[in-house]
C-alpha cells in the first residue's frame, strides 16, 4: 500500500527517513469520507487536523476557489489590496473579540504565531521597554513549529533537548490542572502570579491556548484560569496572546475558544479551519491600541510581509468557509456531535488501561495509560474503514461537522472496539 518512491523520497511529518511509518495513499475525499486508492472508504475522524470543518469536496466551496480562479489566484500584497481581503477581513472582524481591530494575514499558523511574538516585542520596544522581550508560558502547550513557536512549546513534548542551546529560553508555568468541568481552585493559578511577579520586567507576552491545549496533550482547562490570567497580565503589564489556531470557528462548542471565559486578549492567532481546510491561511489579530503603538514606535512599522501574504484563493475560500459556518445552526450541529461523542467513549473509562475520556464541543479524547504503537493500532483503525490518527497515549476524535449520525455511530464504534480490547496488548 505504501508508495515506494514515497517511501524512499518524501518525508511525513515527524516521521524517520530511513524508517519511516507507513502511509497510506489517498485518492480521493468527499464530505466525511476519504477514499484510498485501493477503493477502501474511511470515515474521518481527524477533519485533516482541525481543517477541514465542511468536509472535503465541498460544493460550495469548490466553487468559491473556482471564481476566484477566473480573476486571480495571487498578487503581492505590497501596494495592492483585494476585495477577498477586504470582505473577509470584514467578517473575521466581526466575530473575533470585539477589541481586536487590526488583522494581519500570514501563511500558516506557526506563522502566525510569529507575527504574534514580534507584535509583541515590537509593542514594548516602541514603548522604549525593550527589556519586554521575553514571554511566558504554560507547560503542555502547542504552538507551531517554527523556532520562536517551538520554543513556547511544551519543552518535552516540544522535544526542546534536540534544539538544546540554539531554542531560545522562555519561562514555563505548569500546565493549567482544573479541567474545563472541575471546581476552580484558586492554586491553579499560583504558579503564573509568582512567574509574572518575579519576571515581568523582561517579559513582553503570555501566549496560551484558551481552553483546549491541542497537540500538547489534549487538556482542557477551566476558564477562570483564563480570567485570573488577564488579571494578572494587566496588573504587570504583559500582554496577552491568544492561540485559537486549533480552537476556532466553532470546534469547542463556542466559535471560538476565548468565549467560555469572556476574556479578551491583545492579539489572537487563527488558522487550521479559517479555510475550511482548503489551503494554508491564517491570521494575527490585535487591538487598535497595540498597532498605534508599534507605528507610532522607532521602526513606524511592523517588521513582517509574507510573499503570500492575503493570497486571495485562500482568502476567498476563507470567505466561504466562514459564511457557510456562520449561516447554519452550527452550535446545535456541535451539541449533537458532543452529545454522541460522550455517549459512545464515556464507557471507556471502565477499562483498566483507560486513564480518562474527555469531550468538549465536536472534540473527544481518550487517555490511555500507555503510549500506543502507533503502526498498529493506524492499521487496525483502516482495517475497519475508520481515520484516527493517534499520538502519545491520546486516541482523540474532532469529526468534520458534516459527519451524518450513522457515520459517527460506525466511527466510534469501531474506536471503542479497537481500544477496548488493546486491553489485552498492554497486559
Ligand atoms: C497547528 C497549530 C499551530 C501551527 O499551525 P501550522 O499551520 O501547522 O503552522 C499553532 N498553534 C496551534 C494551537 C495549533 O494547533
Amino acid at each position: 500500500m505504501t508508495d515506494t518512491f514515497d517511501l524512499e523520497h518524501i518525508w511525513h511529518p515527524y516521521t524517520s527517513m530511513t524508517h519511516p511509518l507507513p502511509t497510506f495513499k489517498v485518492k480521493k475525499a468527499y464530505g466525511a469520507m476519504i477514499e484510498l486508492e485501493d477503493g477502501r472508504q474511511l470515515i474521518d475522524g481527524m477533519s485533516s487536523w482541525w481543517c477541514a470543518i465542511h468536509g472535503y469536496n465541498n460544493t460550495a466551496l469548490n466553487q468559491a476557489v473556482t471564481d476566484q480562479l477566473q480573476n486571480m489566484s495571487h498578487i503581492m500584497f505590497g501596494g495592492f489590496t483585494h476585495d477577498p481581503a477586504i470582505d473577509l477581513a470584514k467578517l473575521l472582524l466581526k466575530i473575533c473579540p470585539p477589541k481586536l481591530d487590526k488583522i494581519f494575514y500570514a501563511d500558516s499558523g506557526s506563522v502566525a504565531v510569529e507575527v504574534a511574538l514580534k507584535m509583541a516585542v515590537q509593542y514594548w520596544s516602541a514603548r522604549g521597554r525593550t527589556e519586554k522581550s521575553n514571554f511566558v508560558t504554560t507547560r503542555s502547550g502547542y504552538h507551531g513549529d517554527t523556532w520562536n513557536a517551538m520554543s513556547v512549546c511544551d519543552p518535552v513534548t516540544g522535544m526542546h533537548q534536540i534544539f538544546g542551546k540554539s531554542l531560545p529560553n522562555r519561562f514555563f508555568v505548569p500546565a493549567p490542572s482544573v479541567g474545563f468541568y472541575d471546581e476552580w481552585d484558586q492554586a491553579d493559578i499560583a504558579e503564573l502570579e509568582r512567574l509574572l511577579a518575579a519576571q515581568h520586567a523582561s517579559i513582553a507576552a503570555l501566549i496560551i491556548e484558551p481552553i483546549v491545549q491541542g497537540a500538547g496533550g489534549m487538556r482542557f482547562y477551566h476558564p477562570e484560569y483564563l480570567r485570573q490570567a488577564k488579571k494578572l497580565c494587566e496588573h504587570y503589564q504583559v500582554l496577552i496572546i491568544f492561540d485559537e489556531i486549533a480552537t476556532g470557528f466553532g470546534r469547542t462548542g463556542k466559535l471560538f475558544a476565548w468565549e467560555h471565559a469572556q476574556v479578551e486578549p491583545d492579539i489572537m492567532c487563527i488558522g487550521k479551519a479559517l479555510t475550511g481546510g482548503y489551503m494554508t491561511l491564517s491570521a494575527t489579530l490585535t487591538t487598535k491600541h497595540v498597532a498605534e503603538v508599534i507605528s507610532q514606535g522607532e521602526a513606524g512599522v511592523f517588521m513582517h510581509g509574507p510573499t503570500f501574504m492575503a493570497n486571495p484563493l485562500a482568502c476567498a475560500v476563507a470567505l466561504k468557509s466562514t459564511e457557510l459556518l456562520l449561516a447554519q445552526d452550527w452550535q446545535t450541529n456541535i451539541q449533537r456531535i458532543a452529545q454522541q461523542l460522550n455517549l459512545h467513549l464515556a464507557p471507556l473509562i471502565q477499562h483498566d488501561h483507560v486513564q480518562d475520556v474527555r469531550v468538549l464541543g465536536a472534540i473527544g479524547v481518550v487517555e490511555l495509560s500507555f503510549n500506543v504503537d502507533m503502526k498498529t493500532l493506524q492499521q487496525q483503525f483502516v482495517d475497519r474503514g475508520i481515520w484516527i490518527r493517534p499520538f502519545g497515549k491520546l486516541v482523540y476524535v474532532m469529526p468534520p461537522y458534516v459527519i451524518t449520525e450513522a457515520q459517527l455511530e460506525t466511527l466510534l464504534i469501531q474506536l471503542v472496539d479497537v481500544v477496548g480490547s488493546l486491553q489485552e496488548v498492554a497486559a
